[in-house]
C-alpha cells in the first residue's frame, strides 16, 4: 500500500496517518518529496482493505493505493508516468536518447581529456570513467581513486559533459558524490545493501547495474532500497547476465528493457560494452537498445584500446564511436518520434 498525502498536509496529519497505519498492524516507510509526503505501508498480517478504506477518509490523505508488487515505490502501479532525471544538459527518461561514453578506467589526464572532447563532439552527454574499479583479480589495476575523480571533474569543466563514475563502498559515497553527477553502482555491488542505503542520502542520481546473475525482480528490489532510503533519482542498467553462452562476455537480456518498462517507471539504460565484451558487437547492440526503447546507453571508448588498463577488447576507438553515433542517428530520430507520441498519448 502507498499513501500519498496532499501537498501541504501538516506534520500532525502525517503523524496521525502513521499512527493509524500502525494500529492496523503495519509498518511505515515514508519519503518526504519536494511536493508531498508519500508513505509506504509494509508488513503482513493487517487487514489491507480495512486500512485502505480508513485511510482514504483520513484528513490530509490524497490517495491510498494497494500495490501488490514487493517493490512499491519503483513500480508502475505507484507511478504511471516515467521518471525523468536531469543531469547536466541531459534529461534521462524524457524525450532524448542519452549517450554516456568514456573509458572503462580513468588512466591519465591526457587519456580522459582526449576521450571527453571526442565523445562530447560526437554527441555524448555524460562522460563515464571508473576511478574505483571492481576487479576480479586483486593484482589488476584498482583505479586512480580520488586523483581519477579530480581528472573527471577537470574533463567536465573543459567539455560541459556530466560525469558518471562508480562508487564501490558506502565509506566512499560522500567522496564520490563531491565529484560525480551520477553515482554508478556496478553489477558486483547490486546487492551491497549498506551501499544502497547510503545512496539514499547521497543527493545524486544513481545508475544501478543489474547483477551478474540477478533477476529483474532482484534488480527492482535493489532500486527500491535506494528509493526507500530517500533518493528517487534512480536509473537501471542492463549490462548482460551470465548464461551458458561463451561466445560473448555476457548475454545481453534485451528483453529486460520492455519488461522493465512494464514493471517500473524508472529509466532503463543499456550497456552494450559489458554485455558483449567485444568491440565489433557493440554497435549492433547499441542499435538494439535504441530500437527496443531504452532511455539511453553507456559505452566504453578509449583513444588507444590496446593500451587500456581494463576492458580494452570491448572499448570502441574514438573513430569507432563517431561511426557508431553517425549510424545510430536515423534510429534515434525514430526513437524520438515514438517517445514524443507516447508523451502526447499519456
Ligand atoms: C564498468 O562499468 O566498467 C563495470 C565494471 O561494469 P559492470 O559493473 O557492469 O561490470
Ligand atoms: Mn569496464
Amino acid at each position: 500500500m502507498i499513501i500519498s498525502m496532499r501537498p501541504g498536509a501538516t506534520k500532525r496529519e502525517v503523524e496521525h496517518v502513521t499512527e493509524r497505519i500502525r494500529e492496523f498492524g503495519f509498518r511505515v516507510h515514508s519519503i518526504e518529496g519536494e511536493e508531498r509526503v508519500v508513505i509506504g505501508v509494509v508488513g503482513v498480517g493487517g487487514d489491507v482493505e480495512a486500512c485502505l478504506e480508513s485511510l482514504e477518509a483520513t484528513p490530509g490523505v490524497e490517495k491510498a493505493v494497494r500495490i501488490s508488487a514487493p517493490y512499491k515505490f519503483v513500480s508502475r502501479e505507484f507511478r504511471k508516468e516515467r521518471t525523468t532525471i536531469r543531469v547536466g544538459a541531459a534529461e534521462i527518461g524524457g524525450d532524448e536518447f542519452v549517450t554516456m561514453a568514456g573509458p572503462c578506467s580513468v588512466e591519465s589526464e591526457q587519456q580522459i581529456m582526449e576521450t571527453a572532447e571526442a565523445v562530447a563532439a560526437a554527441g555524448a552527454k555524460l562522460l563515464r570513467g571508473g576511478a574505483f574499479k571492481p576487479r576480479t583479480s586483486p593484482y589488476d589495476f584498482q583505479g586512480m581513486e580520488e586523483a581519477g575523480l579530480k581528472l573527471l571533474a577537470k574533463a567536465r569543466e573543459a567539455t560541459g559533459l556530466a560525469v558518471i563514475t562508480e562508487v564501490m563502498s558506502d565509506r566512499d559515497v560522500d567522496l564520490v558524490a563531491d565529484y560525480a553527477d551520477v553515482m554508478q553502482i556496478g553489477a558486483r555491488n547490486m546487492q551491497n545493501f549498506a551501499l544502497l542505503k547510503a545512496l539514499g542520502r547521497c543527493g545524486r542520481p544513481v545508475l544501478l547495474k543489474r547483477g551478474l546473475s540477478s533477476t529483474i525482480k532482484e534488480l527492482l528490489m535493489s532500486a527500491e532500497y535506494v528509493v526507500a532510503h530517500g533518493n528517487s533519482q534512480v536509473m537501471l542498467c542492463e549490462r548482460g547476465i551470465r548464461t551458458f553462452e561463451t561466445a560473448t562476455r555476457n548475454t545481453c537480456d534485451i528483453t529486460a528493457v520492455p519488461v522493465l518498462n512494464e514493471m517500473t517507471h524508472l529509466p532503463v539504460i543499456v550497456d552494450p560494452s559489458h554485455a558483449t565484451g567485444k568491440r565489433s558487437l557493440v554497435p549492433a547492440l547499441a542499435k538494439a537498445a535504441v530500437a527496443i526503447g531504452a532511455d539511453g546507453m553507456i559505452v566504453e571508448v578509449h583513444p588507444c584500446p590496446e593500451k587500456a588498463v581494463s576492458d580494452g577488447a570491448q572499448s570502441l576507438t574514438i573513430q569507432g564511436f563517431r561511426d557508431m553515433m553517425r549510424d545510430l542517428s536515423g534510429y534515434i530520430e525514430l526513437w524520438k518520434k515514438e517517445r514524443l507520441a507516447e508523451m502526447v498519448a499519456v
